[in-house]
């Protein structure tokens, strides 16, 4: 494969552009190489897709942050950093072996949202079942699969039992044994001599953490967690409708729970690549159609470029600019709904420049012709002549 091209030389953009600035260049730069508008052309096609990569990473602040650092390889689905990973908490980096730090896995399971919700400061048994933590992770498609709904198989890194104790943190023909000094109670007793007599207070077991068992051989792999961090390729289904920003959840996708708890969810926030000549407005699609000055005179039969392909309208004569017509049911497919959003088209005339004498001549012609001019051409005799020329006039406005 030949050298990739920074993503902000695709897209035409400096480092510093804003969210804006680089969906408008990304825009600009689709709707040049889109494949509709360039039939059978390969290299537009491979530009197309140039595109849309590096809008996939310049639009993902943390894609972002990565490529900016670490360029190409900080991005790569196949390197560091890999499509899962790198999403919150944790996991950030976790590259392709199985050598992870405990404090991550840890943090991962027990941290956040749990802790609360037991009250009093009391320490939660350790014993006690836990829900795995979510999985959040991010996926990019582009307006028309938004539009239609698709399937996607995405790599997600998640904490599984591990394969080699089979959770139980073991090594091999070896089991946990109750702890010598709680007797397998996961608290001891501790006296303490005080002014009003002997106090006895009850502490959790430094030995085993309050588990009651101890490993003596710890597996090897999980280092005698029971866990194991894996990468897992997880088919999702991204409804019709779907907008950018929006998440779906698979329950129980996420990582695995503790002492039979149950697992988390796996969260997926859904990015949609802007289209370069729809844009969207909740379940509608608007299109700016240019149309020239004749065409919007006269009428014409136009074919307009919709979700489902090409429609034939008929462009009524007399069309203002700016006028709209609604193309009916022609929009997005509603979430969880049968019914369709419409297509407004928007019409853009296009006023011609650079004509030759001939058109010129033909054009004076008809506007001789016309029986109701706008009457601000005639001097009806009030008229003062104005000696500054045009610049003057400007300075005038701004003063
Ligand atoms: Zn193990
Ligand atoms: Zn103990």
């Amino acid at each position: 494969m030949a050298e990739k091209r920074d993503y902000y030389e695709v897209l035409g953009v400096s480092k510093t552009a804003s969210d804006d600035e680089i969906k408008k260049a990304y825009r600009k730069v689709a709707k040049k190489y889109h494949p509709d508008l360039n039939p059978g052309d390969k290299t537009a096609e491979e530009k197309f897709k140039e595109a849309n990569e590096a809008y996939e990473v310049l639009s993902d602040s943390q894609k972002k942050a990565r490529y900016d650092q670490f360029g190409h390889a900080g991005v790569d689905p196949n390197g560091f950093g890999g499509a899962g990973g790198g999403f919150g908490g944790g996991f950030g980096g976790f590259g392709g072996d199985m050598d992870f730090d405990l404090g991550d896995i840890l943090g991962s399971m027990f941290g956040g949202g749990f802790g609360g919700g037991f009250g009093g400061g009391r320490r939660a048994n350790p014993n006690a079942p836990r829900r795995g933590s979510d999985i959040q992770t991010r996926v990019t498609v582009s307006f028309e699969e938004a539009a239609k709904g698709c399937q996607r198989k995405i790599e997600v890194g998640k904490i599984v039992t591990c394969d080699s104790c089979k959770g139980s943190g073991a090594a091999a023909g070896t089991h946990a044994e109750t702890c010598k000094q709680c007797n397998g109670s996961g608290q001891i007793s501790v006296q303490q001599r005080t002014p009003f007599g002997v106090m006895s207070t009850v502490k959790t077991c430094p030995s085993c953490n309050g588990k009651g068992k101890v490993i003596p051989n710890p597996c090897s792999k999980c280092r005698g967690t029971g866990f194991m961090k894996q990468n897992e390729t997880v088919e999702i289904n991204i409804p019709a409708g779907i907008d950018d920003g929006q998440s779906m959840q698979v329950a129980g996708g996420g990582n695995k729970g503790t002492n039979g708890g149950p697992n988390g969810n796996l969260i997926i926030r859904v990015s949609v690549r802007p289209h370069p000549f729809f844009s969207r407005d909740g379940y509608d699609v608007w299109l700016d159609q240019t149309v020239t000055f004749a065409q919007a005179a006269l009428g014409d039969t136009l074919y307009i470029p919709t979700l489902d392909g090409k429609v034939k309208f008929d462009l009524p004569a007399g069309t203002q600019p700016g006028e709209v017509f609604r193309l009916r049911s022609r929009g997005i497919q509603k979430l969880n709904q049968k019914a369709k959003g419409d297509q407004f088209v928007k019409i853009i005339v296009d006023v011609p420049r650079n004509l030759n004498s001939t058109q010129k001549d033909m054009l004076r012609k008809f506007n001789d012709s016309l029986p109701d001019k706008p009457k601000n051409n005639v001097n009806d005799g009030t008229a003062t002549e104005d000696k500054k020329n045009f610049f003057d006039r400007v300075k005038d406005i701004f003063d």
